[in-house]
């Protein structure tokens, strides 16, 4: 479903990616582990083109993300070719970013009618279903500011779930919620991968990757250090870097 291959990214001489690979199936779940500064959100910004990457190539569904390819040249997409691709790319951010101005329902149905042209009456119908799913039924006529995080986290992922994305990504879903949050955010992520959603999650909640993942993923100074299932990764890894990693956060 996602298919990362040799992807670079620089900021000024500032290598952050370093020819990174991640190949993610449908209905799979990836963790993202690493320190800070690893590239972990860059390489997730990729998937969507919020970066452009300097070499490489980055396809969902089996589509060129950001390019199109006429024999063996790149051409850039248009903005508005690049919008459509990510509305198939849900993403969920760290701070949530709901549109304050809005009701809960109101942002749910926002990008099915103005990205996707849905009716109204059928954005809205399918909104409702997505918050009764994600707990929040009774809280669709609030505005963010009235939530907790963890609800606004909430609403965040049925936002994005609303444009029926083929792959959802998370940057650290949890990290920006007080501990007793946590929780409730992380079993609707868990509900998701049950009913087979394709996501790859930057966290650092290691319980949550040992739980879901598929496959973990170890990432150190732009470059995947190691990966596997969770058993291989957290349990017994084989690279030192890992093992300094996970003695910090274990
Ligand atoms: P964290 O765990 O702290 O979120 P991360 O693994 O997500 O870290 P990135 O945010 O991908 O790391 O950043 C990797 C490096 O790229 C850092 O050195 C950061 O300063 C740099 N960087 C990221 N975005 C930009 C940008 N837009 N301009 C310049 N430098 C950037
Ligand atoms: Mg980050």
């Amino acid at each position: 479903m996602v298919d990362v291959r040799g992807v670079h990214k620089s900021f000024g001489d500032n290598e952050v990616l370093r020819g990174v690979d991640l190949q993610v199936g449908a209905g799979e779940v990836v963790v993202v582990l690493g320190p800070s500064g690893s590239g972990k959100s860059t390489l997730l910004r990729t998937i969507n083109h919020l970066e452009k990457v300097d070499r490489g190539l980055v396809r969902v569904d089996g589509e060129l993300i950001g390019y199109r390819q006429r024999g063996d040249k790149l051409y850039e997409l248009r903005e508005r070719e690049v919008l459509r691709q990510r509305t198939h790319i849900g993403f969920v951010f760290q701070n949530f970013n709901l549109f304050p101005h809005l009701t809960v329902l109101e942002n749910v149905v926002e990008a099915p009618v103005s990205a996707q042209g849905k009716p109204v009456a059928t954005a809205r119908a399918e909104a409702l279903r997505l918050l009764a799913r994600v707990g929040l039924s009774d809280k669709e006529a609030a505005y963010p500011r009235h939530l907790s995080g963890g609800q606004q986290q909430r609403v965040a992922i049925a936002r994005a779930l609303a444009l029926e994305p083929k792959v959802l990504l998370f940057d650290e879903p949890t990290s920006a919620l007080d501990p007793e949050l946590v929780g409730e955010v992380l079993d609707v992520i868990k509900d998701l991968a049950r009913g087979g959603t394709t996501m790859v999650v930057v966290t650092h909640e290691i319980g949550f990757a040992r739980e879901v993942a598929d496959t973990v993923v170890f990432m150190d100074g732009g470059v995947v250090v190691e990966q596997g299932t969770p058993a291989e990764v957290l349990d017994d890894p084989q690279h030192p870097r890992t093992r300094a990693f996970l003695s910090k956060v274990l």
